[in-house]
């Protein structure tokens, strides 16, 4: 793959505030925009864009806050002086943790790979980049990019 996600190793981030630093030891498995509602209000702009890794290679320093829980199977992790998201789990995508571009100091890096739940995005937005566009979640991508030497996982 020439993804140019794949070159960077180690990334690094912060909140707005600059409270909690995001570090990771491995480059992202998938970048991908979400269009959905909910990302849209976590993130507070017409889009979202996040950086899929593996949940053991991400730490927020000094500590992990408290994650919120508003839609069940959903946990978020949002900095607790300035409010930046910072990162978010998903159970029915448990392989991977999402983290927004927008705190990663490394973006120009961080190509999106596809659009998650392209059909919800306002009329007025034009990212006319020919990327895959998924009506739903992603799911099956954003999973295939999490464990390349495991083979299908059932269900
Ligand atoms: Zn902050
Ligand atoms: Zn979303």
């Amino acid at each position: 793959m020439s993804d140019p996600t794949q070159t960077t190793t180690k990334l690094s981030g912060r909140c707005y505030c600059g409270a909690l630093r995001i570090q990771t030891s491995a480059p992202a498995q998938v970048v991908a925009y979400c269009h959905c509602s909910d990302c849209r209000r976590v993130t507070g702009g017409p889009v979202a864009a996040f950086a899929a890794f593996a949940p053991e290679v991400i730490n927020i320093l000094p500590t992990w806050p408290d994650p919120v829980e508003f839609t069940p199977g959903v946990k978020r992790w949002f900095c607790q002086t300035c409010g930046s998201a910072m990162a978010a789990w998903f159970d029915y995508l448990p392989d991977q943790m999402y983290v927004p571009l927008g705190v990663i100091d490394q973006i120009d890096d961080l190509a999106p790979d596809l659009h998650c739940h392209a059909n919800n995005a306002p009329d007025w937005l034009h990212l006319d980049d020919g990327l895959p566009r998924d009506n739903g979640s992603g799911r099956d991508y954003l999973h295939a990019q999490s464990a390349p030497d495991t083979g299908p996982t059932e269900q």
